[in-house]
């Protein structure tokens, strides 16, 4: 069994996803805890030295670089039996993939392969006396519970998307790209991928936005709503909600912010009329800054903002409208 700690690269298209890098900051802690080495495994194809030099700046102490044609899109047995032939011949104790669409399929595939167990969607990693403590949402989000894969290797876990922001850069960091060509010829499996469609118009993706203006019962009303998709337009934001928003039907589920909805790390997040319920917070603690407009000067949400304004929304949202109108007018 190798002292290593893998994290999963995400690709497309050549260019590296953002997840490949919140992965190597959960790694780093982990492997700094275990004293082992992290290694970030990319998978596909068309991806140069430059890019997953990137990967070694950003923490990774090497990289496995698997790629081949028949890799270039993700194609769940392909990639599993790169990976499960990665695992026989290195035997790593831990890997990590995100808890995206590739890596809610892959790793379980690969789990049931290589006889181990996989903990889905963790929201907190650690090392504890060399075994893995995966600590996730259980029981519809009313407790935390933490998983150890006690009896076989590797210990697995999918992690939640913005559950940590990448390290920052090190252009000094040195480490070694290992380029593998696999043993296993790839298999006709009779899948073909024609294309690939972007999905047009009306996709919501907060997961991604730099900025979030969301709302909350405090609004009273669907039709309020509208004050937060101005401010969200106005800042060039998108919006989010709380669950008790989206519950009474005023937006949809995906704006839904949280421990059953998305986790965010926007650089900035307004919450309005919210409260802060410990479900919302769980899903903005990686935010870099925090804006609440709440009227209840006790309302939770005041103590996690960086900044909290006590008032009516339906006063404060135009008073900041007006001023950032007036901003630009110069
Ligand atoms: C298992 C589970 C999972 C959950 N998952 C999520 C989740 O993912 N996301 C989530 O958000 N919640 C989640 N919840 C629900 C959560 O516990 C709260 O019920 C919910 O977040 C409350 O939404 P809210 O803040 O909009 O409403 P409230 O808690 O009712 O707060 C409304 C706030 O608006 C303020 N207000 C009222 N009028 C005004 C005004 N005119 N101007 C300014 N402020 C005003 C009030 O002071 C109050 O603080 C979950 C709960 C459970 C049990």
């Amino acid at each position: 069994m190798a002292n290593e700690i893998w994290t999963i690269a995400e690709q497309y298209d050549g260019k590296l996803k953002n997840i490949s890098f919140e992965l190597l900051a959960w790694g780093r802690r982990l492997a700094d805890q275990s004293k082992g080495k992290l290694v970030s495994v990319l998978i596909g194809n068309g991806v140069n030295d430059d890019a997953l030099q990137h990967l070694i700046r950003h923490g990774a102490d090497e990289v496995y670089s698997v790629q081949a044609p028949h890799l270039a899109n993700f194609i769940c047995p392909s990639y599993t039996a790169a990976l499960q032939e990665l695992i026989a011949d290195i035997k790593p104790d831990v890997i990590l993939a995100g808890a995206t669409t590739q890596g809610r399929t892959l790793m379980p595939y690969t789990a049931v392969k290589v006889h181990t167990g996989l903990t889905a969607d963790c929201t907190g990693l650690e090392i504890i006396d060399g075994l893995l403590h995966q600590t996730r949402p259980a029981i519809g989000g009313n407790i935390m519970a933490t998983i150890k894969t006690a009896n076989t290797k590797p210990q697995m876990a999918t992690v939640r998307p913005k559950s940590a922001r990448p390290l920052k850069e090190d252009a000094a960091r040195k480490g070694n790209i290992k380029h593998i060509t696999l043993k296993t010829p790839p298999r006709d499996l009779g899948i073909k991928v024609e294309g690939i469609r972007q999905v047009e118009g009306g996709f919501v993706n907060i997961e991604e936005a730099e900025v979030i203006v969301s709302g909350g019962r405090g609004l009273k009303k669907a039709e309020n709503f509208k004050i937060i998709h101005e401010l969200a337009k106005k800042l060039g934001g998108e919006v989010g909600a709380s669950r008790d928003a989206v519950d009474r039907g005023w937006i949809s589920y995906p704006h839904q912010v949280g421990l059953s909805g998305k986790t965010v790390s926007p650089r900035l997040y307004m919450a309005i009329g919210i409260s802060g319920a410990i479900q919302h917070l769980a899903g903005i603690k990686t935010a870099e800054c925090i804006v609440s407009i709440n009227s209840d000067p006790d309302a939770p949400i005041h103590q996690l903002a960086d900044l909290g304004i006590v008032g009516d929304a339906f006063q404060v949202v135009p008073e900041i409208m007006k001023r950032l109108e007036q901003q630009k007018k110069g």
